[in-house]
């Protein structure tokens, strides 16, 4: 399989130079991301880097409703969420990881580390994006240069949304739908299992999360029981696109 080489090239010296990635190795037609932050002379701040703590919810458990119930949200957040962070620092403690470097680091080599340390450093970073990805009354799509990019790569702002809800109800069991942007700068569609997600080496699906929806049980089940498809209707109205797109806007 060919690949393009000069665009592969122009995104990773944009990307270096936005501060996003300061090392890329390339492996057959995969592009792994790491940040090199391990050195702290070379540390750069990352656009969005993602900590190891657990940040306020941006908004009180109730305002999400009616498309997400208060019970919900404050087990998700207080219950589900927490012990990812809390376990994610345990298992930093055992293996000798630094919690300060960026979590993205981390994840593009969590091969190397225990399966308790890639169930909840992805646990920890999808949730940390998902709550900020949501707000009361979202706009209704996307606009500006992410509008653009999803145009481009799926025909239309309606398709795209087709095409993401697809991917978030055929996720067999507990696990992430995601847009990313790829290495060659496509937006692409898919989904992980657990808390698996498009940042960790070990992944099929790689590249920066654009959007990542949470189709756990435990994200929809009081309030939908069995239903995700309708959770995943409603999910839309809660859609928080304008930072969708000032982080987007970041990593292109
Ligand atoms: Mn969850």
């Amino acid at each position: 399989m060919s690949t393009n080489k000069s665009s592969r090239r122009q995104f990773i010296g944009d990307a270096t130079k936005a501060g996003i990635i300061t090392a890329v190795t390339v492996s057959g037609t995969n592009v792994l991301l790491s940040s090199c932050s391990s050195s702290k002379k070379t540390q750069v701040a990352l656009p969005y880097s993602t900590g190891f703590e657990q940040t306020p919810l941006p908004y009180a458990y109730k305002d999400l409703e009616p498309v997400i119930d208060a019970m919900t949200m404050e087990i998700h957040y207080t219950k589900h969420a927490s012990a990812y962070s809390k376990n994610l620092k345990e298992a930093a403690q055992a293996e000798g990881v630094d919690i300060k470097i960026p979590l993205e680091d981390l994840l593009s080599r969590i091969s190397k580390y225990s399966t308790k340390m890639r169930n909840n450093g992805g646990g920890h970073y999808n949730h940390e994006l998902f709550w900020k990805s949501m707000k009361a009354n979202g706009e209704s799509k996307a606009s500006g240069k992410l509008l653009t990019a999803i145009e481009e790569n799926f025909n239309s702002f309606d398709s795209f949304k087709n095409q993401f809800s697809d991917a978030a109800k055929s996720r067999f069991g507990s696990g992430w739908a995601w847009l990313i942007l790829t290495p060659d700068k496509k937006l692409k569609i898919g989904s992980t299992p657990n808390q698996d997600n498009p940042l960790m080496d070990i992944s099929d699906l790689k590249g920066i999360p654009v959007i990542g929806l949470d189709v756990w049980e435990h994200a929809y089940y009081l309030k939908y029981q069995n239903k995700r498809a309708d959770y995943i209707e409603q999910w839309w109205k809660i859609v928080n696109w304008d930072f969708i797109q000032k982080r987007f806007e970041q990593y292109i």
